[in-house]
């Protein structure tokens, strides 16, 4: 069960103590943008939000955002991350549907531009809500520390991906993060990236850190964190 926030007309952020997710309305549907680590009933709490259809779009296909995949019956996915997305395989029965660099998802009057971000996993995307000015960049933009451990992580794309939300950035104000602080100004784009070079030159200090399970090495910068081995 997921703290529910309304945060603007039509938007609600769902938090669920470790990852945050979002629902979108429009004039004839309505998305929820990821599901969450440990809400299963995410789809049953949007139904009291809104009469319009919901869909699932997800950001990727990392096991604390999609707790609640099973439940919807119409999911966009980036194809690259239906391998990490194993809820998805095991009910072969839902409807996925593949989204790609420059998709546009209308809900009714409430366009939505999908923009293929690899790095933090093959498949992420971020998504730009065009008449609000926002984007909704999954993990791979944040205050708090970004998982780029494991064989899914690349950091050439992840930087490349970067400067793809740079270029872009008169497009929105407000990125919405899934952990830490929800809502931060567009400009963050920049200064994580920042913080990114500054790490994989070795001109930021770590501490080791055990993350479920794995010895990982965390490096804290004044803008947002990694966690890499
Ligand atoms: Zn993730």
């Amino acid at each position: 069960m997921a703290e529910i926030i309304k945060i603007g007309e039509n938007t609600w952020s769902f938090e669920d103590g470790f990852v945050r997710f979002f629902l979108l309305a429009g004039d004839e549907k309505a998305v929820m943008i990821d599901s969450g680590m440990n809400c299963p009933d995410a789809l049953e709490q949007a139904k009291n939000l809104t009469d319009k259809p919901i869909m699932l779009l997800n950001t990727h296909g990392d096991g604390d955002h999609t707790s609640a995949t099973s439940s919807f019956t119409e999911i966009y996915i980036h194809p690259e991350d239906y391998v990490k997305c194993d809820v998805c395989n095991r009910y072969p029965g839902t409807a996925l549907h593949e989204i790609a660099d420059g998709d546009v998802i209308d809900l009714g009057n409430r366009p939505l531009k999908i923009i293929h971000i690899p790095g933090h996993t093959a498949g992420s995307v971020a998504i730009l809500d065009v008449k609000n000015r926002v984007l909704i960049a999954g993990d791979s933009v944040q205050k708090g520390h970004i998982y780029m451990f494991g064989d899914k992580r690349d950091p050439e794309k992840y930087e490349a991906s970067l400067d793809k939300l740079i270029a872009m950035k008169d497009e929105y104000d407000t990125i919405y993060a899934s952990h830490d602080v929800r809502e931060i100004p567009a400009d963050h784009v920049e200064k994580v990236k920042a913080a990114w070079q500054k790490v994989r030159a070795g001109e930021v200090p770590f501490e080791m850190a055990d993350l479920f399970g794995n010895q990982v090495k965390s490096y804290t910068t004044e803008d947002c964190g990694f966690y890499i081995i």
